[in-house]
């Protein structure tokens, strides 16, 4: 079974259709990209992997599966299962999923007890042991700091921290760099990259970055108004793309 299997994925807020007929699959372990200019419907998509538009009001039709639990048809306790362990997810803004008076080792900490059922002191070793992993010096020290303590680089890697505590089969970043400036960023996917390579996660990366979706995955889905404009090799469909709209995209990129 692939780790995600998109087929007809359509989602309507009202009477906007945020996606429309999307289908793709990403295997184990390998790293997709879905581009495209902001509104597209990337985020719709990656929120449906989660099954974040249940109970919002969203319609959304055709089926998705994620790292082997069908989002449409889950329980909400297997929902629940899936978005603290065998999925996670990292946003652009990683602020808004930290809580500002906790202590970020803290905050690791309680997601990875509460998915692990361990003890508290397990649980704030894992978040030093993750916090280390991805890059934060003195971590031991650090994860007593609370978030405004921290760089937006070294938030960003806190938060991947967080998503990596659970050990998922399946990372969704949401725009994950673009909130930071260009060497950050070119040093959180350096730490994408090496993470999968050691874990063996895949990595669902959305951008509107075409130039970040070339340095960090095997495959590329180009979206357009919620529909697939292409899709294939990182190679092909950037270095030669079939579609008019691709070229574009590519020539907006400085
Ligand atoms: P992208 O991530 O590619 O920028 P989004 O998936 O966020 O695009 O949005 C796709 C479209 O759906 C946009 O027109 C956006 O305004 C709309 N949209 C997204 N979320 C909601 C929502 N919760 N309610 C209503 N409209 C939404
Ligand atoms: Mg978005």
């Amino acid at each position: 079974m692939s780790l995600v299997d998109v087929t007809d994925l359509t989602v309507e807020f009202g009477p906007l259709r945020a996606v429309a007929g999307l289908s793709f699959r990403l295997e184990r372990g390998a790293a997709l990209a879905l581009v495209g200019e902001s509104g597209s419907g990337k985020s719709t998509v990656a929120n449906a992997l989660l099954g974040l538009h249940r109970d919002t009001g969203a319609r959304v039709g055709g089926s998705v599966q994620a790292a082997g639990t069908d989002v449409q048809r889950a329980s909400d306790a297997e929902l629940r299962r899936l978005r603290g362990g065998k999925a996670a997810m990292v946003f652009q803004d990683p602020l808004s999923s930290l809580d500002p008076y906790y202590a970020i080792g803290d905050q690791i900490a309680e997601v990875y007890r509460v998915h692990a059922r361990v003890s508290r002191r397990a649980a704030r070793a894992r978040a030093v042991e993750v916090l280390d992993r991805v890059g934060i010096p003195d971590a031991r020290r650090r994860a007593r700091s609370r978030p405004h303590e921290f760089s937006g680089g070294m938030r960003q890697r806190a938060l991947i921290a967080m998503a990596l505590a659970c050990a998922p089969d399946l990372l969704i970043a949401d725009e994950p760099t673009t909130a930071l400036d260009v060497t950050v960023q070119a040093q959180i996917l350096d730490l994408l990259h090496t993470l999968r390579a050691e874990t063996g996660m895949g990595l669902l990366l959305v951008t509107h970055d075409v130039g970040v979706a070339a340095e960090s995955v095997d495959e590329v889905l180009v979206m357009r108004h919620g529909e697939a404009v292409e899709h294939g090799p990182v190679g092909t469909v950037l270095g030669t793309p079939a579609q008019e709209y691709t070229r574009e995209l590519l020539a907006a990129v400085p």
